[in-house]
């Protein structure tokens, strides 16, 4: 098709060359006069046509783009093309997100886009369902505004998103969700909404199974171990033959009574969703009587030798206390403390301190021990996971503790980190949030 510029320009030069010809024959009034009609034809033409593709503007189908003449043809021609390929493009775009939103949708899990602000973007149906929200009305509305929970209003703005959180539906407490939020792009974010309820039945069911079972083989043993006890006792009832047989029968009711006192507490820390108490715990005194519970047990381990087989030391900061379970705390930290001196060989330093890192409050017991190799410490926190289990059981381990440590810690939104180099020493430390400080009052001397 020829260019727009060629068909003007060869209108303008035609026309041009019949006027001087009819200036010619006919003079130049005859001339200029056909010159200037032809012109102003020419411009309403043009205008007519300007007017036909603003009418098409406002409203622009596809068959109705009006043909065109001269070099408005090429106009339209061109519009057509660019129309086609826009519909073609649209038609592709609608489709992919059709595909999109069929495959989002197919997902079990509840999927909720929130913008910077945390409003909900976009969200699947299972999403509706499960948290109550109904996107053709709810769209730009904040996600607190619809779902209240405050446990869950604190775990949006905290912004540490690596551990999900557990959702109770308003609907039915039965109901358990699993919530995790993942930021994207630029500071959105995805959340993913699970149905745990299966799940956290069967967990139940499993922590009721192990209390339940813990409970019932207290008692014969307790039975079990308290008549050993009194013939070990009883003068003459154990012939001498049979005497180091009955100190292994102790030693292993012992073990099992611990195993079992371990699982029971284990249990009921497990299942207590209440969140702990917040004593102010004084840190300073507690650390003390650990210190000594420690000397006590090191002496216990080295049979009765006059001097502690351990180095044991303490750097408490006497200006900061900690909010929580007092008890459960205890438990904590006398664990670390404990495992800190079975795995130190005699003659060893264990450092315990206490006190203020980047602003949080660490609990840390450090030991020159026997280390642990890098490819067991993320395993250590497991029921029943020992690295040595010969040592563990000569100095008296159930293969609980650390678990409880991890579960009283979890309780108090603390974490444990373990740092270790086999042969050199390991450092367990508790690290807890800004919001459990408490600052002891210095109370002035007159
Ligand atoms: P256990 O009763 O066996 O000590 P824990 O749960 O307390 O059980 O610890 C799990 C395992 O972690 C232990 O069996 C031991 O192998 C390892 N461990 C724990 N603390 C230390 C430590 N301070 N030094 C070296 N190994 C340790």
């Amino acid at each position: 098709m020829p260019d727009i510029r060629l068909k003007a320009g060869l209108f303008v030069c035609a026309l041009s060359a019949i006027c001087i010809f009819l200036w010619l024959i006919s003079g130049a009034t005859v001339a200029l006069a056909i010159f200037s009609v032809s012109l102003l034809i020419y411009l309403v033409i043009h205008i007519s046509w300007l007017h036909k593709l603003h009418l098409w503007f406002k409203n622009p189908v596809l068959q109705e783009i009006p043909e065109g003449s001269g070099a408005w043809e090429n106009v339209f021609t061109a519009l057509l093309r660019y129309e086609r390929n826009n519909i073609a493009n649209q038609t592709q775009l609608n489709s992919a997100l059709e595909r999109f939103n069929l495959t989002a949708n197919a997902i079990p899990d509840g999927l909720v886009i929130l913008s910077p602000s945390n409003e909900i973007e976009w969200c699947t149906h299972n999403a509706e369902n499960q948290l109550g929200l109904d996107l053709a009305t709810d769209k730009n509305l904040p996600i607190v505004n619809l779902v209240r929970d405050s446990n869950f209003i604190a775990y949006l703005y905290n912004g540490e998103y690596e551990e999900p959180f557990k959702l109770k539906s308003w609907r039915n407490p039965e109901v358990v969700f699993e919530i995790r939020l993942i930021p994207f792009a630029s500071k959105q974010k995805l959340l993913i909404c699970r149905d745990m309820t299966q799940l956290e039945k069967v967990d139940t069911m499993r922590r009721d199974f192990i209390a339940n079972v813990s409970h019932e083989l207290r008692t014969p043993l307790t039975v079990v171990g308290g008549f050993l006890e009194t013939l070990s006792d009883m003068a003459g009832a154990v012939p001498d033959a049979l005497k180091s047989y009955f100190t292994m029968m102790q030693e292993q009711t012992g073990r099992m009574r611990r195993i079992i006192e371990d699982l029971l507490t284990l249990s009921t820390i497990e299942s207590n969703t209440e969140n702990p108490e917040d004593d102010e715990i004084d840190m300073e005194n507690l650390l003390k009587s650990i210190q000594n519970d420690a000397i006590g047990l090191s002496q216990s381990l080295n049979q009765g030798l006059k001097n502690a087989k351990h180095n044991i030391h303490l750097d408490a900061d006497p200006t900061l206390n900690l909010a929580g379970a007092q008890d459960e705390l205890h438990s904590a930290f006398s664990n670390l403390v404990s495992n800190a001196i079975r795995y130190t060989p005699k003659g060893g330093d264990i450092f315990i301190s206490w006190g203020l890192k980047n602003e949080q409050p660490v609990f840390s017991v450090r030991d020159t021990g026997i280390g642990i190799e890098q490819k067991h410490i993320d395993r250590l926190t497991e029921r029943f996971y020992r690295v040595d289990r010969g040592r563990s059981r000569e100095t008296g381990g159930t293969g609980l503790g650390l678990s409880i440590v991890k579960h009283i810690l979890i309780r108090h939104q603390a974490k444990l980190e373990i740092t270790s180099e086999l042969g050199a020493g390991s450092t367990f430390s508790a690290i807890f949030p800004k919001a459990r400080i408490v600052h002891k009052k210095v109370i002035m001397q007159a």
